[in-house]
C-alpha cells in the first residue's frame, strides 16, 4: 500500500485517488502523519483489511514528506562504489559510514531547493528506508523485520559546507531547509518484492545526471538498518537514506553546481517520482 501526507493529513493512496486516514477510521487513527509509525501493526491490518472506501482526486503538489518530523534521520555515504570513486574518497568495506540529516531539512516530492548563498549544490537520488518498530542491536538477518516501507529522497547536498568550510563531519552540508525532499509516498515493504533491484535516475533540466540501481550497493538495506542500530535505538517512523549511485556534479570535470531556475526530476522504479525546482536564498 502507498500511505502519505497530503496537506499535513495522513492519507492512503489507491488507484482511485486519496483516502483520509483519520476519517475512514472513524478517528481510531490520527491525522498526524508521524504518529501512524508507532502504531504501524495496527494501521496496516487494519488498512489491509479495508474493503470499499470513498477515494477523492488530489493534486500531486499537495503531497508533504511521508515522515514529515522523524525523531532522526540517518544518511549513508558512499555506499556505490563508483560513487565513492567520483568523489574522491575512499570505498567503505567493512562499515558504511553513517551521517546524520535534520528534520527541518526535510520536505515534499514537489517543492523547491532553496539555494544557500554562495553555494555548490549537488544532487543525490536515493532509497529511502522507513523504520516500522523499535530497533536496537538488531542482527542482519532480522532487520528487515524493522522495516515499513520506503520512499524516494533527494539527498541534496552542499559540497564546500559539506566538505570544506571547517566541516568535521558532512552534516553541516547536508542539513540546509529544502535539502531533505521525501516522496511522493511511503510504499509499505510487502510491495517492494527486492529492494536490492530498483532502477533509479536522476536528470536536471531534462538531461540524464544519474542512473543506477539499488543491485550496486556496497551495504544493502538489511546491512544498514542492522549497523545503525549498534549505535543507536531506531525509532518508528526515523529515515535512513541509503546513498547514490554515481553521476553528481561534485564527479563533473568541472562540476556543475544546480543554479537558480534549474529543475531537478528524479525516481525509483515503483516508488515514483519527484520535482524540484531550484531557487535562490532571498532573505528571512
Ligand atoms: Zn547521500
Amino acid at each position: 500500500m502507498r500511505i502519505g501526507n497530503l496537506s499535513g493529513r495522513l492519507a492512503l493512496f489507491t488507484d482511485r485517488g486519496a483516502v483520509d486516514v483519520a476519517d475512514a477510521s472513524g478517528g481510531r487513527f490520527d491525522s498526524d502523519p508521524q504518529a501512524i509509525y508507532h502504531v504501524w501493526d495496527d494501521f496496516v491490518g487494519w488498512a489491509s483489511a479495508l474493503d470499499e472506501v470513498d477515494a477523492t482526486d488530489f493534486e500531486l503538489t499537495d503531497l508533504q514528506a511521508p515522515t514529515p518530523a522523524p525523531a532522526q534521520v540517518f544518511a549513508i555515504g558512499l555506499n556505490y562504489r563508483d560513487h565513492a570513486v567520483e568523489s574522491n574518497l575512499a570505498v567503505p568495506d567493512t562499515f558504511p559510514p553513517v551521517f546524520t540529516k535534520f528534520r527541518t531539512a526535510l520536505s515534499g516530492p514537489i517543492t523547491t531547493v532553496v539555494l544557500p548563498p554562495g553555494g555548490h549544490v549537488d544532487w543525490e537520488v536515493e532509497l529511502v528506508v522507513v523504520i516500522g518498530s523499535t530497533a536496537r542491536h538488531v542482527a542482519e538477518k532480522d532487520a528487515m523485520r524493522y522495516v515499513a516501507g520506503y520512499c524516494l529522497g533527494n539527498d541534496v547536498s552542499e559540497r564546500e559546507f559539506q566538505l570544506k568550510k571547517g566541516a568535521s563531519q558532512w552534516s553541516k552540508g547536508k542539513g540546509c531547509d529544502t535539502f531533505g525532499p521525501l516522496g511522493p509516498w511511503l510504499v509499505t515493504k510487502d510491495e517492494i518484492k527486492d529492494p536490492q533491484s530498483l532502477g533509479m535516475w536522476l536528470d536536471v533540466n531534462g538531461e540524464r545526471r544519474q542512473t543506477g540501481s539499488t543491485n550496486t550497493m556496497i551495504f544493502g538495506v538489511a546491512a544498514v538498518v542492522a549497523d545503525v542500530s549498534r549505535y543507536m535505538t531506531l525509532l518508528p517512523g526515523d529515515v535512513i537514506t541509503t546513498g547514490t549511485p554515481p553521476g553528481v556534479a561534485l564527479g563533473m570535470k568541472p562540476p556543475v553546481w544546480l543554479k537558480a531556475g534549474d529543475v531537478i526530476t528524479l525516481g525509483i522504479d515503483g516508488l515514483g517520482t519527484q520535482k524540484q525546482k531550484v531557487v535562490p536564498f532571498k532573505g528571512r
